[in-house]
């Protein structure tokens, strides 16, 4: 395992961090903590969570692995502006996630889930969450606050140049860092730490390695690529992987012992095959889960991903639904595209900022009975 300093923190974190949102919960409690202390003796040492993760399981979790791990690992969580949008209610947060977790400190702090300026102006304004968790800092309950974003470089170093922040959380990876490495570099501007979430687009790598072949150098595979590109970009502090088995880890493990950075040409052959829509990609975070007609958004978008990253046509996109209706992940929905009423709100979740309503509205032609 490779370890480099968190921003300048002093933190020395392993490249490879354990993201805590992929457990498996048809799995026992106990099997799960396994996963965290196996990967803690492959030498991962930063561990990534959030209240709300796997049905709210997921800090949980970590603190059931906690107890019988070696104490030399940096956890990391998140608190929304939004739900703590004042001092007193981030504090509250901080502690009940002390809690949960089982430790005395929160090593990094989030900020969490900024996607436009006015998550930032709530989190900082006076007596809101910013301020909490300064007090928080004070106490000694969190070592150092930093922020998630969803937003576009030039916001990100609006609110990376404050220097209030002493690292980022973003969504970025090898299908879309055309558009997104302008947040990483000005977070590297500002000496700020940064981690990779979702490196490999919401699962769509592994699952289209056919269509992917193009990412792998010689003797990797197309997921193992998509990791290499993150892994060993000096630009990237952590990467975030939401393991589900020990064969993840032990991959992302390899990855990192070997990684070479990817070359120039490397990155010429990428982005020549690259569409100029891999941006509008669903990541599977399922931040729109809350729809009022209860429809499956995250689903969908993620059917609809075969659209936008392989141009399939009406007929294909037909087939893939119905195919989905029947086997898929589309099985258990109790509500379809035509049900939406339009009212805005997943968009206004999406971390990616899709164009959710549209896309229903397509979907819904090919759900229709002909
Ligand atoms: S816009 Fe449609 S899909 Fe989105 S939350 Fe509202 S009803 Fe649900
Ligand atoms: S539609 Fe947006 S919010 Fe929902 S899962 Fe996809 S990327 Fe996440």
């Amino acid at each position: 395992m490779r370890y480099v300093e968190y921003g300048r923190t002093g933190k020395q974190v392993s490249v490879v961090g354990f993201g805590g949102m992929r457990f498996d919960l048809s799995r026992s409690r106990e099997e799960n903590a396994e996963l965290v202390r196996y990967a803690s003796a492959c030498g991962i040492n930063y561990f990534d969570t959030a209240p709300g993760y796997c049905q709210d399981q997921s800090e949980d979790l970590f603190g059931l692995a906690f107890k019988d791990m070696p104490n030399d690992f940096y956890v990391s969580t998140k608190g929304m502006p939004e739900n703590f949008d004042t001092a007193a209610k981030a504090r509250e947060a901080v502690l009940r996630s002390l809690e949960r977790l089982g430790v005395p400190k929160i090593h990094f702090y989030h900020v969490w889930c900024l996607r436009k300026m006015a998550h930032y102006d709530l989190a900082m304004r006076p007596g809101g969450q910013y301020e909490g968790l300064l007090r928080c800092q004070e106490e000694g309950l969190v070592d150092h606050i930093v922020c998630s974003s969803h937003q576009p470089g030039d916001q990100i170093a609006r609110i990376l140049e404050g220097n209030k922040f002493a690292g980022v959380l973003l969504g970025a990876n090898v299908l879309n860092f055309p558009y997104r490495w302008d947040g990483v570099l000005a977070a590297n501007r500002f000496g700020c730490g940064v981690v990779a979430m979702n490196p490999l687009a919401g699962g769509a790598i592994p699952r289209h390695e056919k269509e992917f072949a193009f990412l792998a150098g010689a003797g990797e595979t197309p997921t193992e690529a998509a990791l290499r590109f993150l892994i060993a970009a000096p630009q990237i502090t952590v990467v975030l992987n939401g393991f589900t088995t020990r064969g993840q880890v032990d991959t992302a493990c390899r990855v990192a012992d070997r990684a070479e950075p990817m070359t120039d040409a490397d990155i010429a052959r990428i982005r020549a095959h690259l569409g100029s829509n891999l941006n509008e990609v669903c990541t599977g975070c399922g931040y729109c889960k809350d729809c009022p007609q209860n429809i499956p958004v995250a689903a969908y978008m993620q059917v609809y991903n075969d659209k936008v990253m392989f141009g399939r046509d009406d007929a294909a996109m037909r087939r893939e639904i119905a195919s989905n209706h029947e086997w898929g992940i589309l099985g258990m929905r109790e509500a379809e595209a035509g049900d939406c009423i339009e009212c805005g709100q997943c968009e206004e979740a999406c971390t990616q900022h899709l164009p959710i309503i549209e896309r229903l509205k397509d979907i819904a032609r090919w759900e229709a009975k002909e």
